[in-house]
């Protein structure tokens, strides 16, 4: 493929097979792009392969809230807590810090939620649309979450999460215990409040997902490749040359939905983007004693537990850590014990761990854009905790920009102009 040009308009390349990457491809393919797909990983191995699956979307509430930063010390603390840093990496994780704890306003608050609103309300509709009929029932479940809290106080931020579903009519219903325990006999004691949201719904198997995608964009005509993208070379001329360990390919347009990395790759041609990794680990316990009925998300103890395919999964924590220090697998440890605090009778010893790099910006929105300075150059990175949830739905907007379509949502609180 070296040295040859781009032949037509129409030849796109998608640096990331993630699911941003390859709904995005998949959609742009169908549209009428010649798509190929780079990565240096098989489909699904970035963040993509290990979340908790959750397809959360009524999810309306952003990361930082106001008064948040109060808690930090106290999670800190807390080996088995949310959050951990590691010191090493605390100077350069500081400015992404601290526009976190400016994202926490009440007004950017207010913004950022309409902003997740809209992106993933009908982000099960855009799933099935993608995946069509078999995939989809084949991969997503759409029979709700439980959302569970200790203690009777209810906190700050937990009045505000409140006050922002009423504001976007999320539909949720409190569940007293023993309705929960209805539900959910196997959970602990300790948890003292849940809310059902009948709309949301899981996938019970990310990474499958992902692949299913990789297997439909061939079926459109579209390429997959398993390169490393070292370089972004605009030309002269328009179109782009993408260097890879194996490669000099050219396009007239490329997507960058490189995840956690993508920084890094737009950082030569002067792109900045306030990305930072919130790495996150999951702990499987293969046949495990009992089958969950329904994914349950542990608020105060910032996990979430789902029914897999391999096993039941549970997924969370945030570890300020970058992308080269080793994973702690103490943090997965933690995980699997809040896990089986949560399910007491759970039994089941077969169990693996695994760490990913959640690509966050700290207002909790993504970047879906065009860089101004290149045209025919498109970002789409940045989905935090929700890229699972807000894939399909990504993949639709960013195929509406490239074509120069109106797209179904106001593009404007996704565009990377908002951090200049
Ligand atoms: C523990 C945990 C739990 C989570 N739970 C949920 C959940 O329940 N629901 C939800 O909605 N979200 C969840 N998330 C978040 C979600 O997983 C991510 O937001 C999403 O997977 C990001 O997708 P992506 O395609 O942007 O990135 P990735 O899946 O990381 O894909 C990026 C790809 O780009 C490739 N790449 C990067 N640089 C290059 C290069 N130079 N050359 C070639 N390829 C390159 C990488 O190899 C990678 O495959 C969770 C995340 C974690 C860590």
């Amino acid at each position: 493929m070296a040295g040859e040009r781009p032949d037509d308009e129409a030849k796109m390349a998608v640096v990331g097979a993630g699911i941003v990457g390859l709904a995005s491809a998949v959609f742009l393919q169908r549209g009428g792009a010649r798509v190929t797909v780079l990565d240096a990983l098989s489909p699904g191995g970035g963040a993509s392969f290990g979340n908790a699956g959750l397809l959360s979307v009524e999810s309306c509430v952003p990361i930082s809230l106001p008064g948040m930063l109060w808690q930090v010390p106290k999670w800190l603390r807390d080996p088995l807590g949310p959050l951990a840093v590691d010191w090493r990496y605390l100077v350069k994780a500081a400015p992404w810090l601290l526009a976190w704890v400016r994202a926490g306003r009440r007004e950017k608050v207010l913004a950022a939620s309409a902003a997740l609103r809209a992106l993933h309300a009908e982000g099960l509709e855009h799933y099935r649309e993608l995946l069509g009929p078999t995939h989809f029932h084949d991969l997503v479940r759409t029979q709700g979450q439980v959302q569970v809290w200790e203690g009777d106080t209810v906190s700050r931020e937990e009045r505000l999460a409140h006050e922002l579903w009423e504001r976007h009519g999320v539909v949720s219903e409190s569940l007293a215990p023993h309705e929960l325990r209805q539900l959910i006999p196997e959970i602990s004691p300790a948890v003292s409040r849940a809310a059902f949201l009948p709309k949301n719904g899981h996938t019970v198997n990310p990474r499958r997902l992902v692949e299913s995608l990789a297997s439909l964009l061939r079926e459109a005509g579209g390429a997959l490749r398993q390169e490393r993208v070292m370089k972004l070379l605009p030309q002269a001329g328009g179109g782009f040359r993408l260097v890879t360990n194996v490669g000099d390919h050219r396009f007239a347009k490329l997507l960058i939905a490189g995840g956690a990395w993508s920084k890094q790759l737009l950082a030569p041609l002067g792109v900045r983007l306030p990305l930072e990794t919130e790495r996150g680990y999951h702990a499987v316990v293969k046949n495990p004693s009992f089958e969950l009925r329904l994914p349950v998300l542990h608020k105060t103890r910032g996990f979430a537990a789902t029914a897999m395919e391999g096993g039941l999964r549970f997924a969370g924590t945030v570890e300020i850590a970058g992308l080269d220090l080793p994973m702690k697998e103490k943090r997965a440890e933690a995980v699997l014990k809040q896990g089986r605090a949560l399910f007491p009778s759970l039994k089941g010893d077969d169990v693996s761990i695994w760490m990913g790099y959640r690509p966050s910006l700290p207002d909790s929105l993504p970047v879906i854009d065009e860089v101004a300075a290149f045209p025919g150059l498109f970002i789409a990175c940045g989905h935090g905790h929700t890229g699972m949830t807000a894939g399909a739905a990504t993949g639709r907007l960013v195929s509406a920009l490239v074509r120069g379509e109106r797209p179904r949502i106001d593009p404007t609180p996704y565009r990377l102009a908002r951090f200049r």
